[in-house]
């Protein structure tokens, strides 16, 4: 009884959090997928990559984007976050970099390490590049066989030392779980830990790009508790070596759950405080998530008044009460999971995480689909802004 009220209490607060959060809507992070072109050929990329996709936003255009986001927003309460692709394969990127900075933009990239030796750490340390994510994706075998390279552990590992070595002010490793590496995550803990990582990132695939046509990547229901079960012990053993580990914003757990493997509780804040710049100029919120949610194209929109006037069905989710979300006791808090389950617009999200971790709920199972995720990136900080 107590503890039902509890729960209760906790999911009308943090409901109301976010209804003011969607109201406010501060942008908080950019996303730029400055390339879609890559130097590795993964078996389960998102945005299925190649060295022969979209090269990317002709520079002008990002540099005309981010200064008209500069002309009304405070650019130091924004991070820009690159991505790709490879953002590093861009030959221009660090032109880019360089008016991102002076702007006032703080930056973060995600990359797959390979192409981050000592020179490269040291032009992204110095480009004021302050928050790296690389991806490392297990044990070697298993890094390499995701990778689909031979060596391309090595160099991730090599890279997450270099930027290190740099003065990179936080270096981050992210570690996709697949049914393969769920058995490895104890190993997996070790290296990231022993290669100087200020922290460790755990999320699993979700069926997009080129893991949908792969079942072996994905994870199970039972799978995916047991990811979950060991990152919050994983966690635990790392508070305790002062070493932090996070899972993604892989859906709402419940309460029992959320504290044992997140520094903050789940909130998709897709449209909400986070935005997209897509390699063909679409307006969007994270990457990854499916075209139906793009909101415009900076070549004929004016990014600001997209993200002012736009985004309405990331701002108000009750279009997500549809199937078993539609009558769900959890739906104030969980609001249909997050965004990138959803890769139709009335095919429910792909996971119900709260179901999965408490069969005894009396929740309907109308759907039940593969599974996702993908990127989540920092810690949100709240502060601003508009001038
Ligand atoms: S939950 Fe998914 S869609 Fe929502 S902010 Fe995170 S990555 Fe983006
Ligand atoms: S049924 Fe929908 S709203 Fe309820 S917990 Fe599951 S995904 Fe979230």
């Amino acid at each position: 009884m107590f503890a039902s009220l509890q729960s209760f209490i906790q999911d009308t607060k943090w409901g109301l959090y976010q209804n003011l959060e969607s109201d406010l809507h501060d942008l908080l992070y950019l996303f730029w997928e400055a390339t879609r072109q890559c130097n590795l050929n993964c078996r389960h990329c998102g945005s299925d990559c190649s060295k022969d996709s979209h090269p990317g936003l002709p520079a002008q255009v990002v540099t005309q984007t981010l200064e008209r986001i500069a002309s009304v927003y405070s650019a130091q309460d924004i991070v820009l976050v690159v991505t790709g692709g490879e953002p590093l394969v861009r030959p221009d990127l660090f032109d880019v970099l360089k008016i991102a900075a002076r702007l006032g933009f703080r930056l973060g990239m995600v990359t797959n390490g390979i192409s981050v030796s000592k020179p490269m750490a040291k032009r992204l340390a110095e480009a004021h590049v302050d928050n790296i994510v690389v991806s490392l994706d297990g044990p070697k075998e298993t890094h390499d066989w995701l990778r689909n390279r031979d060596g391309a552990f090595e160099r991730a590992c090599r890279g997450i030392e270099n930027l290190l070595e740099a003065g990179v002010p936080f270096v981050e490793a992210i570690t996709c779980a697949t049914p393969k590496s769920l058995e490895q995550l104890d190993e997996t803990y070790r290296i990231v830990k022993d290669l100087g990582a200020h922290a460790w990132r755990i999320f699993n695939i979700f069926p997009a790009g080129r893991a949908k046509n792969d079942p072996e990547l994905l994870l199970t229901d039972a799978q995916l508790a047991r990811l979950i079960e060991n990152v919050a012990r994983l966690r635990a053993i790392g508070q305790a070596e002062g070493f932090p580990v996070n899972l993604s914003e892989e859906g709402f757990l419940g309460w029992d759950w959320e504290s044992r493997v997140r520094d903050s509780p789940y909130f998709c804040r897709a449209g909400i405080n986070i935005a997209g710049l897509m390699a063909d100029g679409a307006i969007a919120a994270c990457p990854n998530l499916p075209t139906w949610m793009n909101q415009g194209n900076v070549l004929h929109d004016d990014f600001i008044d997209v993200w002012e006037q736009g985004y309405r069905l990331f701002r108000n989710r009750s279009w997500t009460k549809q199937g078993a979300c539609a009558t769900c006791s959890k739906w104030n808090v969980c609001r249909g999971n997050s965004l990138h389950l959803w890769r139709t617009p009335d095919g429910g999200p792909s996971w119900c995480h709260y179901q999965i971790l408490h069969p005894d709920t009396d929740l309907q199972r109308s759907f039940h689909l593969p599974r996702p995720d993908w990127l989540p990136f920092l810690h949100l900080q709240r502060t601003k802004q508009k001038r």
